[in-house]
């Protein structure tokens, strides 16, 4: 076998509801996950060792050492079946690298199907959730996909129906921000402040059950967008391009700075992806739908 490719898709928080800080510095969080038609794919190749390699227009801001998650995926699986991680994996990447889009994520479950594969383990589903988990709080959802209510640090799942097809477009911005510096913002923000339990709002879970984009529109919230708007002001220009540009509702996603808006059909998103680009707001928008497959195993060619 020369190689498996595994195609990961990025996600939108459809709501990202943030509990105060816990002793052990983690939040409580009501996430709720839309994978989104954006994709990195990932292949593992027969190596001696194991080695990253990363082509892309973000892949100098990728790291090819152990640090990076889809390296470390193949370790913790490799320890699990007593066996050597030698594998060459080869992240094809076209979600924005610290973009609030979980494309390590994404790579992090990519890494571990492909791996799970060529190696020929057949390891079970739950067994592949839990090394997911022990990655990070947002890399089972990449390999479920679809759309997901994580609660805990995010990391523990209920699968969600959706009803429809959502059109969004996304603003990728110039420099990323680091996940845990936005929730560190969060904190300073919330200090002396009394914040609820974090928890899915129901209208939200309706409107993407029933597949309707203006109440998603109205359900969409995320309690991250006040911290990353104040480490970056600038978003709130972009916010305001693609709302008036006829976009539904315009959000940070997860923990920014790329910013998303859902819009009511293909014709639109086309259009707004156009007014961002053309505001000099944004590094550049893309248009993409949802639900999304999760992490899947693609023919081999
Ligand atoms: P999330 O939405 O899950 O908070 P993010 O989309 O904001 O994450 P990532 O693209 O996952 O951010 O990257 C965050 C950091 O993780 C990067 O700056 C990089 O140093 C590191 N990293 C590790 N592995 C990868 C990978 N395979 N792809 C991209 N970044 C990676």
């Amino acid at each position: 076998m020369s190689g498996v490719t595994v195609r990961v898709p990025a996600k939108v928080n459809a709501q990202l509801a943030v509990g105060a800080a816990r002793p052990d510095g983690f939040h409580d969080l009501a996430n709720v996950f839309l994978a989104v038609s954006l994709y990195d794919e990932v292949t593992a190749a027969p190596a001696d060792g194991l080695t990253v390699t990363c082509e892309g227009p973000d892949a100098d801001k990728v790291p090819l050492d152990r640090t990076n998650l889809a390296a470390r995926a193949a370790e913790l699986l490799a320890a699990r079946h007593g066996i050597a991680p030698d594998v060459h994996l080869h992240i094809k990447k076209d979600i924005p690298v610290a973009g609030g889009m979980a494309g390590g994520s994404a790579d992090g479950a990519g890494a571990l199907l492909a791996c799970d594969a060529l190696w020929g383990l057949g390891t079970p589903r739950d067994v592949l959730l839990e090394i997911c988990a022990e990655l990070g709080s947002d890399v089972p959802f990449s390999l479920v996909g679809g759309a997901a209510l994580g609660t805990g640090r995010g990391e523990k799942l209920t699968e969600l129906p959706v009803g429809g097809t959502f059109h969004w477009v996304f603003a990728v911005a110039d420099g990323g921000l680091s996940t845990p510096v936005v929730f560190g913002e969060f904190d300073r923000l919330a200090e002396g402040v009394d914040i609820p339990e974090p928890a899915a709002s129901p209208a939200l879970l309706e409107a993407l059950a029933t597949g309707d984009t203006a109440a998603l529109a109205a359900g969409l919230a995320n309690d991250l967008q006040a911290p990353a708007l104040s480490l970056r002001p600038s978003l709130a220009a972009t916010l305001a391009v693609g709302t008036d540009a006829g976009a539904l509702a315009a959000l940070v996603s997860g923990s920014g700075p790329t910013t998303a808006f859902l819009v009511k059909d293909a014709e639109t998103a086309t259009a707004v992806a156009a007014a961002l680009t053309a505001s000099g707001t944004c590094r550049t928008a893309r248009v993409a739908t949802s639900p999304a497959a999760g992490a899947t195993v693609l023919p081999a060619v």
